[in-house]
């Protein structure tokens, strides 16, 4: 069914956040006392939370880390573990954008498709529908025909089911789209572009090295449906960051806190020496880069036994380090993985190690937020989650430590993410170290920032400590949420032949 929405533009400055963090970071220090069989598991859990601890000095490093890998990306080849890539995108809308526009937007977890009708500087968006659907997994780990015919069969029956109140503003000839594609692609103009890999748990091997605007061409032609033209091409960040200038001039940064985690900022063209294709960018004005900051990796990142066997075991080991610490997609994991090892070497269920937690991803990332969030004497919202997944009759002590594992994971991510944060303003100058303070707004989007309230304190918590109690006041987080569809839709108006 379409719906009608409106983006919500959610709010929230750091400085407010930040003294509720320093309260529930305390919970893990009170989580455990000592019980039945329960000197083992504290003993494991704080070896854990040493592990992954990541105090103001460490977090400073990997910080200085982010900007440094940022240059190295910008200047070199392969000199960076993030690629840095062009976009192609060197105008931001405006709010003059007037007519009908489409987008499918393919993340981690959801596809949607959506059309909105723009009203110019006034009326802005006027209207807007979209449809959202899980990407079965089949899909994910198939080929690119069948999912690119699945896209192009969900856009093409949306298209068609365009009512008088959008087409009666649309321009003639063929409706113009903006795709955005969450995964790493190497672009050669606003609408063109080779995707280097899958990345969230898809693998799909013929779709690697494919122009992605071709492949849903093609597939759309396959479908004999209405004429479309892809006008941009745009990771989700960009078109976070594209719906975010929309409405706040300030925004600078676009980032993912959702399956997986990416960003995205604008670069000035001076500072970028590499080729791309083997020609030289323009040396004037700015452009939207994408990071790909899930490949981001530093030495000083603290990590465990369980993230080296998450990432061996995962569809690209070796690879996306930084996202498998902080994405949704894999917080649940490592809180899992952990729980297993505490019931292996410490008993933590009553000395059963439960069949359901050997299977890999059986706890995501919302139920650990769930049991995150749980504040209730007996941890009754933890008791109930174990329960879902077959994990019955546990006793206080257990719901205290399971607790904890969440804590400790969410904490890291959550710090982690907010390094890399301050290395971007530290790199667009943004840091407040040079005495100037700016408002600066990043995007954002993505389940995990808006849904997980503990993981959204902990990130502000640490950008306050990070970037200091003046400072952090100018930098503004605003949710955008499927900011990546209205953006990509944005950037199609910006973009397009109807001029
Ligand atoms: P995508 O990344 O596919 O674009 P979203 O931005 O909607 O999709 O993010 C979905 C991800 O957000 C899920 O994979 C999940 O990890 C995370 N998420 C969703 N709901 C919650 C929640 N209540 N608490 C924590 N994380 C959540
Ligand atoms: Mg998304």
């Amino acid at each position: 069914m379409g719906r009608e929405d409106s983006v919500s533009n959610g709010l929230i400055t750091t400085a407010t956040l930040a003294c509720v963090a320093v309260l529930a970071m305390a919970s893990v220090l009170l989580g455990w006392q000592k019980g039945r069989g329960g000197g083992r598991v504290q003993a494991l859990i704080y070896e854990f939370q040493h592990r992954c601890a990541l105090p103001l000095h460490l977090l400073r490093k990997i910080s200085e880390a982010m900007t440094l890998e940022m240059t190295a990306g910008l200047t070199t080849e392969s000199g960076s573990s993030m690629p840095m890539l062009p976009t192609f995108v060197e105008k931001m809308p405006t709010g003059n954008e007037k007519g009908v526009y489409y987008a499918v937007d393919l993340g981690g977890t959801n596809f949607r498709v959506l059309r909105v009708l723009l009203g110019g500087r006034e009326k802005r968006v006027m209207k807007q529908e979209f449809e959202e659907v899980a990407i079965p997994h089949p899909l994910m780990v198939g080929t690119s025909v069948e999912l690119y015919d699945f896209i192009a069969k969900k856009l093409t029956d949306f298209v068609s089911r365009e009512s008088s109140e959008f087409s009666t503003h649309a321009a003639a000839g063929a409706r113009e789209l903006g795709l955005t594609f969450s995964f790493p692609i190497s672009q050669h103009s606003i609408n063109s572009g080779l995707l280097i890999m899958w990345t969230k748990g898809f693998k799909i091997a013929d779709g690697v090295g494919q122009d992605v605007v071709q492949a849903l061409q093609q597939a759309m032609n396959r479908q004999h449906g209405p004429k479309l033209r892809v006008a941009a091409l745009v990771n989700d960040t960009v078109g976070t960051m594209a719906g975010g200038r929309y409405f706040d001039p300030d925004v600078m940064i676009g980032i993912i806190l959702g399956t997986g985690t990416n960003a995205c900022y604008f670069e000035r063209a001076d500072n970028v020496h590499k080729l791309q294709n083997g020609k030289p960018l323009p040396k004037t004005g700015s452009m939207v880069y994408n990071m790909e900051w899930g490949a981001f990796w530093s030495s000083h990142i603290p990590t465990t036994h369980v993230d080296e066997q998450l990432d061996a075991e995962s569809i690209n080991p070796g690879q996306q380090l930084y996202e498998k610490m902080i994405g949704g997609m894999y917080l649940g994991d490592i809180v899992r993985r952990m729980l297993l090892k505490l019931a292996r070497e410490a008993s933590l269920f009553s000395g059963e190690v439960p069949q359901q937690l050997m299977t890999p991803f059986v706890l995501g990332t919302p139920e650990v937020s769930k049991m995150h969030a749980d504040e209730s004497i007996d941890l009754r919202v933890v008791a109930k989650t174990l329960a879902k997944i077959g994990i019955h009759r546990t006793d206080l002590h257990t719901r205290r430590a399971v607790h904890d594992v969440c804590d400790i994971v969410t904490l890291r991510s959550a710090r982690l993410a907010a390094a890399g944060i301050t290395g971007i303003l530290r790199k667009i100058g943004r840091d407040g170290k040079n005495g100037e303070y700016t408002r600066t707004v990043i995007a954002m989007d993505g389940g995990l920032y808006e849904h997980y309230a503990k993981f959204r304190i902990y990130i502000h918590a640490a950008l306050t400590e990070l970037l200091g109690e003046e400072a952090v006041k100018y930098v503004v987080v605003e949710i955008f949420k499927d900011g990546s569809g209205i953006g990509a839709t944005l950037l199609a108006a910006c973009h397009s032949q109807h001029g």
